[in-house]
């Protein structure tokens, strides 16, 4: 029997499907196979039936994401089979798939406070640690307490918040590891004054991003006492257009994708903004989206 038939068993496993379905920009060619494991000991055994030499790809909600048309030529994980919240006075554990949304509402129907900013973000968890993921001055290294990883030969272990050297938006997880679980320590609260906080973040975000259209937040991270957005303004790229992907004119670190855009639109527009930037400011702009394979 080949690994691919003996996967199958473990949960649903497809060959050819569209990254761009599973991607908040919509863009992206076909995962030569797409895996979604019935839970962590489906997952787990699969991991340690694919071959070392085939590339894995663990994928959230793909809001993070900008993926080559030419796709990837590996397995994908998706984790929407684990997504299980639960708590213990003001520990919080929950598994990878768990929309971050999700597991704001969870906490504030708990009384637990310190993951608000998550209702704004539009990733599962395992993303949101991957990516240190953070908005109005909460980051999930303020309140993880450990992980649980997976290693590509299908081991596990927990490896404590110490170990990841988290910093803004960055993460060091073991070499080839999947995030399969989280446990956070948060404060005990009121749950209407945590869902206000919630309210009013969603607020202020949607008066100033261009969430109508497809997008990956923010593109860049902001250097150092400065705005990525407030740079590219000033450099003039508020609002450009290469193909079908634009620097959005309500918020110039956001790129958004008009119609059918493809991944050197808008890798295209990235390097313009870090070469505008550059020349004029002298500042080197990270992306913050992950940029996935194949593009030249
Ligand atoms: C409208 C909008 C607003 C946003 N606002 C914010 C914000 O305020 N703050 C912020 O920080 N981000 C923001 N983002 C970006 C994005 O939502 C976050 O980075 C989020 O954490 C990504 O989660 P995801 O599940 O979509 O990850 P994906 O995009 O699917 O993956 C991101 C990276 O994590 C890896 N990964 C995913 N799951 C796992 C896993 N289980 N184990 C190991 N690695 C994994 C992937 O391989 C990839 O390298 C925003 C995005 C959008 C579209």
């Amino acid at each position: 029997m080949s690994w691919q038939q003996s996967i199958s068993r473990l949960g649903r496993f497809d060959e050819k499907i569209s990254l761009a379905s599973h991607t908040t920009l919509a863009i992206g060619g076909p995962a030569r196979w797409y895996f979604r494991p019935g839970g962590e000991s489906e997952l787990s055994e699969a991991l340690s039936l694919i071959p070392d030499s085939t590339p894995i790809l663990p994928l959230g909600r793909g809001s993070n994401l900008l993926v080559s048309d030419q796709g990837f030529d590996g397995v994908v994980i998706d984790f929407g089979g684990l997504g299980g919240i639960s708590s213990d006075q003001s520990e919080l554990r929950a598994e990878a798939g768990a929309r971050m949304a999700k597991v704001a509402q969870y906490c504030a129907a708990q009384g637990l406070a310190g993951l608000e900013f998550m209702a704004t973000v539009p990733g599962d968890l395992g993303g949101g640690i991957a990516m240190n993921a953070g908005a109005f001055g909460q980051q999930i290294s303020d309140t993880l307490r450990s992980v649980r990883i997976l290693h590509r030969n299908g081991g596990i272990s927990e490896i404590n918040r110490d170990q990841l050297q988290m910093d803004y938006r960055h993460t060091v997880l073991p070499t080839g590891a999947l995030v399969i679980s989280a446990r956070f320590e948060l404060q005990n609260d009121n749950s209407e004054s945590i869902r206000d906080r919630m309210r009013e973040m969603r607020r202020q975000r949607s008066s100033t991003q261009p969430l109508s259209l497809p997008n990956c937040g923010s593109v860049f991270k902001n250097p150092p006492g400065d705005y990525a957005a407030r740079l590219i303004e000033a450099a003039g790229l508020k609002g450009i257009k290469i193909g079908n992907a634009r620097i959005s004119s309500t918020h110039a670190n956001f790129i958004v994708n008009e119609g059918k855009a493809s991944s050197e639109d808008v890798l295209t527009l990235i390097r313009m903004a870090q070469q505008a930037v550059e020349e004029k400011f002298g500042v080197h702009l990270e992306p913050e989206v992950r940029i996935l394979g194949g593009i030249s």
